[in-house]
């Protein structure tokens, strides 16, 4: 629990209403202030980074820019899609979850095609979107499977919000620690439900890699193949999944980790 924070346990992390503002963010002094490593020191030359993306597009939004930077010097990428987001549309009377996972499956490998992968850069589990709590020991074992002792691994916060997304940082923390594979956590919901500053999280634990302009032009087209997660949902909401304040975090010129 000291990686992620007692405190911050105690936080309610409820996902709800349009989320806290980037501009919040970007006027806070401690993300300026939060440490920043190259590319180098996150990924030495060589090693393979591996993404563990609960749902398609969390691959994108934890860090489509360190992917694109990687691939950009020849390095080898590979993105675990732990389920493939079924669930996004629960009650469409024109999307089944059938139609919905054959679709998600296409943008997310167009994406990472835009952040240099390759077509076989992907390990598909298809675990149920929303019930990977339920799945945790199937999750632990394919991870074992795919991950080696020198991966970089990152996923998602241990306490992003999402419970899909919880539970799979804690399956990836779990078998980085049997591997001793280095993992480093994405908060990607958190920016959504908490507010800068506040002391129950381990800011003190955030670290940065900065973005280039290709890397960011990268990062933003590859998020533009999640087109279902970008238009309204007939007869569900009358917003999108990636809303306007997720939109204005993609632009970020920094991504950031729990390291
Ligand atoms: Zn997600």
């Amino acid at each position: 629990m000291d990686v992620i924070g007692e405190a911050a346990a105690q936080l309610s992390r409820r996902i709800e209403g349009g989320g806290t503002p980037e501009a919040d963010w970007l006027g806070w002094p401690g993300l300026a202030a939060a440490r920043r490593l190259s590319l180098n020191e996150w990924l030495p030359q060589g090693v393979r980074l591996v993404v563990v993306a609960p749902h398609p597009d969390d691959e994108v939004l934890a860090c489509g820019g360190l992917l694109a930077s990687h691939t950009a010097r020849g390095g080898a990428c590979l993105v675990v899609a732990v389920t493939d987001g079924e669930a996004s549309h629960a009650g469409s009377s024109t999307l089944t979850p059938a139609d919905l996972a054959r679709t998600r499956r296409v943008e997310s490998s167009e994406g990472l095609q835009t952040l240099g992968l390759r077509r076989g850069d992907i390990a598909r589990f298809g675990l149920p979107d929303g019930r990977v709590e339920r799945n945790l020991s199937k999750l632990v074992s394919g991870l074992h499977l795919v991950l080696q002792p020198t991966d970089v691994v990152v996923s998602t916060w241990r306490l992003d919000g999402h419970p899909d997304h919880e539970a799979t940082g804690r399956a990836v923390a779990t078998v980085c620690a049997r591997t001793g594979c280095r993992f480093m956590e994405a908060p990607v919901w958190m920016w959504h439900w908490a507010e800068p500053g506040d002391p129950r999280l381990p800011w003190h634990r955030l670290m940065g890699f900065d973005l280039d302009e290709t890397a960011l032009a990268a990062k933003r087209q590859a998020l533009a193949a999640h087109a279902s997660q970008l238009a309204p949902r007939d007869g569900i909401e009358a917003w999108p999944v990636l809303g306007p304040t997720i939109l204005d975090r993609v632009a970020r010129r920094t991504e950031f980790f729990f390291a």
